[in-house]
């Protein structure tokens, strides 16, 4: 953790004189939100207390899938024990995390099935939608805005009914997805990812009114959190001359963020850890730097050191 300076509301950082250079180098303003999300400290929190339990109970401790999208954050619980699974066939019961995205209901059912204690990491926004879908009109048909095969749209695609039978849904990925969906009666209800890119989102719920004008109603929102973390890096565009993102390769939002920098006119470079900090990255007098819901605190912090020559 550094000693972050704070004036007029925002974070600026200079860099420290060096042994080498007697003047300052690079300025990097930090973006007012960054690193670690509500669900992702939540599940976080979660996968630590299901080490604990499990340890109690002298039973293994697993994640189901991969609990956030963090490769760094996997590692380290993993060393601590927790072990990544898919489905309950693939080890003995135990203690299991349910990712902050969210599981389908029948692989929840499985797993309780098979003996398996379940710890719920769902981010409260994704169970809401969850509800939401769960709750709609038997005859209502459900299209669900985001990237098929995420995570969050397999859990939205994968609710019940109290049947026990999986509610339909369309997942649209763009708007001639909106296009090709078929000409039925009934209601249409509109859920999002909730981590969409907000751009994507408005084409796509733009499109939805058209096609389906007054039949259409909103289901759920973006996350305000993520909206809050994008507002917050388009102001740092306006401030900088190349933003920093950290965060996985493989995480859809800090994916995101980088493409929201490159939009606002500016270089992006994606990160994942402070390694991965080059010389051309310190050649701006100023940068800002930013993360996804999904990068650990520290992981900020060694990259923002790197930025500063002190760890190269
Ligand atoms: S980005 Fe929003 S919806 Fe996704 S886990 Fe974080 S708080 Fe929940």
């Amino acid at each position: 953790m550094f000693d972050y300076v704070v004036p007029h509301g925002r974070q600026v950082v200079y860099t420290a004189l060096t042994a080498i250079f007697l003047e300052a180098l690079v300025e990097i303003i930090l973006s007012e939100t960054l690193g670690f999300c509500v669900g992702v400290r939540q599940v976080v929190d979660l996968a630590h207390e299901c080490l604990k339990k499990a340890s109690q109970k002298n039973i293994p401790a697993y994640s189901i899938g991969w609990f956030i999208h963090n490769q760094r954050v996997v590692k380290q619980l993993s060393e601590l024990g927790l072990r990544h699974i898919e489905q309950p066939e693939d080890a003995p019961a135990g203690v299991a995390l349910v990712r902050a995205h969210g599981i389908t209901d029948e692989l929840r059912n499985r797993f309780i099935q098979a003996g398996f204690e379940l710890i719920d990491g769902t981010c409260r926004n994704v169970e809401y939608s969850q509800k939401i879908i769960r709750d709609v009109n038997k005859d209502d048909h459900i299209v669900i805005a985001g990237i098929a095969g995420h995570s969050e749209v397999t859990a939205l695609s994968g609710v019940q009914d109290n049947d026990g039978v999986v509610i339909p849904s369309f997942v649209v990925q763009n708007t001639q997805d909106v296009n090709n969906l078929p000409h039925i009666g009934g209601r249409w209800v509109l859920m999002t990812q909730t981590t969409l890119p907000a751009s994507e989102y408005k084409n796509i719920l733009q499109a939805m009114k058209q096609k389906f004008g007054d039949s259409m109603i909103i289901g759920n929102h973006l996350c305000a959190g993520a909206l809050r973390r994008n507002k917050a890096l388009i102001d740092l565009c306006g401030q900088v001359e190349a933003v920093i993102v950290v965060g996985g390769k493989n995480s859809a939002n800090t994916t995101a963020l980088v493409h929201l920098v490159e939009d606002n006119g500016l270089p992006a470079f994606h990160v994942e850890s402070a390694e991965e900090v080059t010389e051309q990255m310190r050649c701006y007098s100023i940068v800002g730097l930013t993360a996804g819901t999904s990068t650990p605190q520290s992981d900020i912090d060694e990259v923002y050191k790197a930025l500063k020559g002190e760890m190269l």
